[in-house]
């Protein structure tokens, strides 16, 4: 008799993460294959090659339901207690970052202060199509699916939306056609308002990213993103430093502007990893405002993005308590 995890191998060679709920009893295998976003052609296809692949590892019979239901994806938030702290510049090079790592990753910026991903994500001015009501993302520096609050509004319009309002803008952006997209970064407004309320209470994050600047203000603002998000039972993947330490593009003399290393200092006094650092360098905010996210690149910079995704990403794949 064949054991199930050469079942199980066989059909991830085929098809990945598509298959579900496989079953074996004595050699008769059944199991589910998400078949959405595929045409008639290709579910068919898939279907006799994830058939074939059983057999040849010997199964007697194969049941194959196909399913197109919706893949739920999970939602990483990523906050900070203020504005101008690099929270947008953050959750684009980390989308692209988690992207290059081969993960199926999307970017939601629902900052509804000052929404500037489309900019940072080479997208200005690009409307998303609709399906009925529901919208479709856009592609993304990257390759990174893409939804912003700044889509929802007249360029340059100012968005007053409160309460029900700001949390209907958020379902569009969350509840929109992500197709295979597995993981949402979501770039929050600052602070706690009313669509850090609805994230919390309606489209519950597995996760929250918090970002500060080194200095003690700073600091004491991201406890209270920190706290907000505990009180709400959402777990802190971590914290991230970001601003710290200047490389003058001249001199080449290191400086620390805002100081460095309060938020490693921080995360450790409050007990929540702390995921890493971004130094203060122009070319971040040159590159961002270029649609050419430095995550996209290679290089130091780029390197600590990727350090910082790869954290987000073993954190998130990583089996934990549910917290209730
Ligand atoms: P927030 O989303 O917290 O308001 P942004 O991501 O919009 O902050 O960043 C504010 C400004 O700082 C932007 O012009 C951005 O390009 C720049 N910036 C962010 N991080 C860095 C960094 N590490 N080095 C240099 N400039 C940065």
């Amino acid at each position: 008799m064949t054991d199930f995890n050469t079942f199980s191998d066989a059909i991830i060679a085929v098809v990945g993460s598509r298959a579900s709920g496989l079953k074996v009893a004595d050699d008769a295998v059944s199991l589910m294959l998400d078949v959405s976003g595929l045409s008639e052609e290709q579910r068919a296809e898939i279907e006799t090659e994830v058939r074939a692949a059983v057999e040849k590892v010997g199964a007697r019979s194969v049941r194959i339901m196909l399913t197109a239901e919706r893949i739920v994806p999970r939602l990483i938030a990523v906050a900070s207690g203020k504005g101008g702290v690099g929270k947008s510049t953050l959750s684009t090079n980390l989308a692209i970052a988690m992207a290059r790592t081969g993960r199926s990753v999307g970017l939601v910026d629902a900052d509804i202060y000052g929404p500037s991903q489309a900019r940072l994500m080479g997208v200005e001015g690009v409307k998303p199509e609709a399906d009925g009501k529901i919208m479709i993302p856009v592609m993304g520096a990257g390759g990174v699916p893409f939804l912003s609050m700044g889509q929802l509004v007249n360029p340059g319009q100012a968005i007053a939306w409160r309460g029900p309002m700001a949390g209907t803008a958020l379902s569009q952006l969350v509840d929109a056609k992500w197709g295979a997209v597995r993981d949402i970064i979501v770039d929050m407004p600052p602070g706690t308002g009313d669509i850090q309320l609805s994230m919390v209470q309606k489209h519950k994050p597995v996760g929250a990213v918090i970002i500060s600047t080194p200095q003690d203000l700073a600091l004491m603002d991201a406890m209270r993103a920190i706290s907000f998000f505990e009180s709400a039972k959402v777990p802190i993947i971590g914290l991230v430093e970001n601003m710290a330490g200047y490389l003058c593009p001249h001199c080449g003399e290191m400086s620390d502007p805002f100081g460095s290393g309060g938020a490693e200092a921080a995360a450790k006094e409050l007990g929540i990893p702390f995921l890493g650092r971004i130094p203060l360098d122009i070319n971040i905010r040159i590159e961002s405002d270029a649609g050419t996210p430095p995550a996209l690149g290679e290089g130091p910079i780029s390197d600590a993005y990727s350090a910082i995704a790869q954290r987000v990403a073993t954190w998130i794949d990583s089996p934990k308590d549910t917290v209730a």
